[in-house]
């Protein structure tokens, strides 16, 4: 189904520019985004896949990964195609890339890439997703696998809908947003894990395909001038991202904004493009882990390896272990009724929303101890 997109400005001769993503496509008519998925329509701007999943599952919230946010949530995740990055790791290749001029992915099962988007897939309205979620007690909606900004309006009407019934909702995302989807999704997104994916502007141009200054400038707007609970994942590619200068970059930047932002380290493992490296050494996550700790980090996991303790929250004054995680599965937690996390031992607060009941946790003070 095509829905008439939000985030869009009408330019001369009739062309329209996407206000959704920072590549601020300015799209001739009958033509489509970078994104391949946001046209432009008779001089207006169409979403072509609104109502059009490509899949639906549901996770445990560690799995996003967010780690302080209802840490024993069930969370419905869907996708839908494309994304509006090409970094050559994706690990969500066969749907973050299936976008038109990438023919040879889509040409065995669709005489045309449109057609596709609006007949094969299965439509699936808001309603019936929020429903869904509502039936089965489940705390939120992630929005997440391909970047969700690209479709926009779609997440936002499911977003309002869940609201509605008390359900939250998560963005998973690359963050190359603008300000105008950042002043919109404040008013519906409750969290969100954001893809720090290097510090340079190389590594962004090179393999991403596009640079990381509006990330950056996101990131910090998101946390200052919103209430959605920010946590941040980095993948560490050998010799590509993982050297100590990039790293404390990193985790500087993140401790000027908060030292309460969780920071995940994650293993990568060869996919997509990027066939012809090795896995990441657990040598190189540990030191990961390390520099975000000596850096003052307060919370810094490292996923995708199998070390006891890498993934536990410890009290970030006296080390106490608060919860310990094995591939998402709790062995321990700490009092799950209370609305405020406070260290047994030291009586220190806790950077998280661990409320069953949302409507005590509303404002960003009680999320960190900023
Ligand atoms: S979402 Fe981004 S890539 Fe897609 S049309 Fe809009 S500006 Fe372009
Ligand atoms: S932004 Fe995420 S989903 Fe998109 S290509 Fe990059 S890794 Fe894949």
């Amino acid at each position: 189904m095509q829905k008439k997109a939000i985030l869009y400005k009408k330019l001369p001769s009739d062309l329209v520019q996407c206000t959704c993503c920072s590549h601020y496509c300015v799209i001739k008519p009958w033509e489509s985004g970078k994104c391949s998925i946001r046209k432009n329509i008779s001089w207006d701007l169409y979403l072509l896949n609104y109502w059009k999943i490509l899949g639906l599952n549901i996770d445990p919230v560690e799995k996003k990964p967010l780690f302080h946010f209802l840490p024993w949530a069930r969370v419905l995740s869907f996708w839908t195609a494309s994304c509006n990055f090409t970094c050559s790791f994706c690990q969500n290749w066969q749907m973050s890339q299936l976008r038109k001029e990438n023919k040879e992915y889509w040409k065995n099962f669709w005489n045309n890439y449109e057609e596709a988007l609006e007949k094969i897939w299965d439509e699936v309205t808001p309603e019936a997703i929020v429903d869904f979620a509502a039936k089965n007690n489940i705390e939120a909606i992630a929005y997440t696998y391909n970047e969700p900004t690209i479709f926009f309006e779609f997440l936002k009407d499911v977003s309002l809908l869940a609201k509605k019934k008390w359900i939250r909702t998560i963005m998973v995302s690359n963050w190359f947003q603008t300000k105008e989807f950042c002043d919109e999704a404040k008013e519906f997104i409750d969290a969100i894990n954001i893809d720090l994916k290097a510090w340079s502007n190389e590594f962004y141009k090179e393999i991403c395909d596009w640079r990381i200054e509006p990330i950056k400038e996101n990131i910090k707007r998101i946390f200052n001038e919103t209430d959605t609970f920010v946590e941040i994942t980095t993948l560490i590619i050998p010799w590509e991202n993982d050297s100590n200068e990039d790293l404390e970059n990193m985790a500087n930047f993140i401790k000027n904004i908060s030292a309460d932002i969780p920071w995940h380290i994650s293993a990568f493992h060869p996919d997509w493009k990027m066939l012809d490296k090795e896995i990441t050494p657990l040598s190189t996550i540990l030191k990961a882990y390390e520099i975000g700790k000596k850096v003052g980090l307060n919370y810094v996991y490292a996923g995708n390896v199998n070390v006891p303790r890498l993934e536990t929250t410890y009290c970030p004054k006296c080390r106490e272990e608060l919860i310990i995680r094995s591939w998402f599965v709790w062995e321990r937690v700490i009092d799950k009724t209370s609305w405020i996390w406070i260290c047994p031992e030291c009586k220190t607060k806790i950077a998280g929303c661990f409320v069953e009941n949302w409507e005590f946790v509303t404002r960003k003070e009680t999320l960190f101890s900023k």
